[in-house]
């Protein structure tokens, strides 16, 4: 687990170093809003192209999608999400300040730290009511009932709304995926934790459709993938765990929820949602659109509605999860080095090339390599100060490999690799960077 007070460095570092800054924030910010700097969408990207290469380019069950953000309100209505996509909510009519009434165990009066919402003898709290996390817009200029849109707060239906669209343009055949990346909305209550719960966010989704006999072990099998694929870009074992939900905490309809929780500086925290929904969706869709949207089986001469089992995962509270995993701080010669040991797959900036100093024809050398790398990755160019800050300055950004020109690069056309993580120096060619770098970024 990362040191108490974490958080509040990776925040700081966050911000000083362009990772990720509060959103609006010459205007006093928006709560819950994040904006991706320079560095953090570099990371994100990373992520969600990680997640899209391994989920849909090097499988051959899964294809991939972009819905609309705006859709039909119907869409809302048979998904369930009208009526029943709420939180509780508890208002202090003494302090105004406003509570999940399922948080309140895990939250703070304002005017009493040290108690719980309810406990201080001034607050004033109401009933629980019903709060819908969708935010509502219109369509067209007038602002009626007749024309309410929500921003949606998954990615989901878009894929159940486009399956018959799916089955028929492509030759998708049962066991077949749909992929979807895309901004999410939801009017949490209370966004804390920096961009763990956030007003906006990006969720990387993938409804899986299988016949009904085999979705158990579908449902299995997407524990142990999604689960592997955390380990394989550099999350610990035992920074992770899979919660399967108790029977109580069931939605009606589902065959069986499990979570894939991250241990947070504060605790843990999902960070995947793995859900077996039968055929709910389906035929709630079905319903509500009076379409067909069974499948039919060329083998079996059989007509029905598929099942399916929904890996949804955040890509922006991933991001927090690889952020926290990556942090460290460490003694190097009496001085403190901070560095983010962030797999190389997702680096932000994969190399940074330093001239050692700007004379003897080294920085025109720097340059080179640096343009040559640039047509196939993001590569950053220093010449200002001692290469020890140089260094230190790209730990710190989770780069994983610098490369410096020197007095003997002229000579023997090799240059100094210095590797993140150990700290070691050792010669490669010129000519050899490239391949170098190939081996080591791509897994
Ligand atoms: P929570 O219980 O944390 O509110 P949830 O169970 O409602 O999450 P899902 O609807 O299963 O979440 O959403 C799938 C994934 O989307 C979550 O595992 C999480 O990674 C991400 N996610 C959900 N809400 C937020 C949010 N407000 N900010 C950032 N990511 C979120």
């Amino acid at each position: 687990m990362a040191e108490p007070g974490t958080l509040e460095k990776l925040v700081s570092l966050c911000k000083r170093r362009g990772f990720v800054y509060p959103g609006s924030e010459i205007y006093g910010g928006l709560t819950g809003t994040w904006d991706y700097g320079p560095l953090g969408v570099e990371l994100l990207r990373n992520i969600k192209n990680a997640w899209w290469h391994d989920n849909v380019t090097a499988r051959d069950d899964i294809v991939g999608l972009d819905s609309a953000i705006l859709m039909n309100r119907t869409v809302w209505q048979a998904s369930g999400h009208e009526d029943a996509f709420t939180d509780p909510l508890i208002d202090c009519k003494a302090c105004k300040a406003r509570f999940r009434a399922d948080q309140i165990a895990e939250s703070a009066c304002p005017r009493k730290p040290s108690k719980h919402p309810g406990e201080f003898a001034e607050c004033q709290l109401t009933e629980a009511r019903k709060f819908n996390l969708m935010f509502k817009t219109f369509v067209g200029p007038v602002e009626e009932s007749a024309a309410t849109v929500y921003l949606r707060p998954e990615t989901a239906q878009g894929m159940f709304v486009n399956f018959k669209n799916v089955c028929d343009s492509t030759r998708v055949k049962l066991p077949f995926g749909i992929a979807q990346i895309g901004k999410a909305f939801r009017n949490e209550i209370t966004p804390k934790q920096f961009i763990f719960r956030s007003r906006e966010f990006e969720l990387m989704e993938i409804e899986f459709f299988c016949k009904p006999e085999t979705s158990q072990e579908w449902y299995r099998t997407w524990q142990d993938t999604r689960f592997a694929w955390y380990q394989s870009l550099g999350l610990k074992g035992s920074n992770l765990r899979l919660r399967e939900h108790a029977k109580e905490e069931l939605a009606f309809y589902s065959r069986g929820t499990s979570d894939i929780e991250y241990q947070f500086p504060w605790g843990w925290g999902e960070l995947e949602g793995i859900a077996h929904r039968g055929d709910y969706d389906l035929s709630q869709h079905q319903k509500f659109s009076g379409k067909d949207l069974t499948y039919f089986d060329d083998e079996t001469k059989e007509r029905f509605l598929p099942h399916v089992i929904e890996p949804a995962a955040g890509a922006t509270r991933a991001t927090l999860a690889f952020l926290c995993e990556a942090y460290a701080e460490e003694q190097v010669e009496g001085e403190t080095r901070t560095v983010l040991r962030l797999s190389p797959r997702l680096a932000p900036v994969k190399a940074a090339i330093f001239p050692l100093v700007k004379k003897e024809g080294m920085p025109e050398r720097a340059m080179a390599i640096c343009n040559d790398l640039k047509k196939h990755w993001p590569v950053f160019y220093d010449e200002k100060g001692a290469v020890g800050r140089r260094y230190r300055r790209q730990d710190e950004a989770g780069t994983p490999f610098c490369l410096t020109v020197d007095g003997q690069t002229a000579q023997d056309q090799t240059v100094t690799v210095r590797e993140r993580d150990s700290m070691t120096q050792t010669r490669i060619g010129v000519d050899h960077i490239r391949n170098f770098l190939i081996e080591r970024l791509i897994d």
